[in-house]
């Protein structure tokens, strides 16, 4: 962005001509505005919460609770589940605050890629089971080792599972894929989803960014997930990369140096 500002030369009221005066401002304009609609977008995000927990809140307080036991039961469990994204929220918000701190120790130490996988399974394993979807991890995986903070490894792969999963419809393929790049392991991993249109690959690791956010909501999503993920990738030294077919499936992948 310049900005722009005309200065008229003038000799006793004759305009002798103009002068443009131009400034380099767009690495403050910018970071201004992202930091604006951060904080916009973070009120946004936990306003429509709060707001559901208090209207149904409400409801029950005022008389629904003992007039109608059934319907009530119903509104406890939405405003359950209002309360449990705002926690997912606050907890993403905190994890991306932390990264951001600069001031931030990673505990890079030679790491196991198949038992950090397997951890990161066995968290997700339930919602992948509900819709019936498989996890599959290809052989090469058991022989790697990566340069990593292994809690913070375990943490990109909750996530890009968490999507792989929360993006594909039942039944399902997930797999997990590892490949040698140099002295760097490319991770991938690749699902039979529902994919994303080519003109919002550019902007999915941004905060807050959805494709379609009516789905991310509904399926928990805090649309910070990717952002934690390419925070914590790039701490590591490492890139985030995807591919994508709209209605096939989408490979989200990143890569750690090889221990
Ligand atoms: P969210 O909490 O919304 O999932 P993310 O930052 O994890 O936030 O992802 C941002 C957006 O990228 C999602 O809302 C979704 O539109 C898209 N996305 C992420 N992963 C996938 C995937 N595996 N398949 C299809 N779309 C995805």
């Amino acid at each position: 962005t310049l900005l722009t500002h005309w200065v008229p030369l003038q000799d006793e009221g004759t305009l002798l001509g103009v002068v443009a005066v131009f400034h380099d401002i767009s690495d403050l304009k910018l970071l201004e505005k992202i930091r604006r609609d951060f904080v916009a977008n973070v009120s946004h995000e936990l306003r429509t919460p709060v707001t559901v927990i208090k209207g149904y809140a409400e409801t029950l307080l005022g008389g629904e609770l003992s007039a109608n036991p059934e319907r009530s039961a119903r509104f406890l469990g939405i405003i359950y589940n209002h309360a449990e994204r705002l926690a997912a929220l606050i907890g993403d918000l905190l994890t991306l605050s932390e990264l951001e701190s600069g001031d931030l120790a990673l505990e890079v130490t030679p790491v196991n890629l198949e038992s950090t996988l397997n951890s990161a399974i066995a968290l997700m394993e339930h919602a992948a089971d509900e819709k019936g979807i498989t996890i599959t991890c290809s052989d090469q995986i058991g022989a790697t080792r990566v340069l990593a903070d292994r809690g913070r490894l375990e943490q990109v792969l909750i996530n890009l599972l968490d999507n792989a999963i929360k993006y594909t419809p039942e039944r399902g393929d997930i797999t997990v894929d590892c490949s040698r790049e140099g002295n760097m392991v490319r991770i991938a991993v690749a699902d039979t989803g529902l994919g994303i249109p080519p003109q919002d690959i550019p902007r999915i690791f941004e905060r807050f960014y959805r494709v379609d956010s009516a789905r991310s909501r509904d399926q928990g999503g805090t649309g910070l997930g990717l952002s934690i993920v390419k925070h914590i990738v790039q701490l590591h030294g490492g890139t985030v990369a995807v591919t994508s077919t709209p209605g096939k499936g989408s490979a989200f992948s990143f890569t750690l140096q090889a221990a």
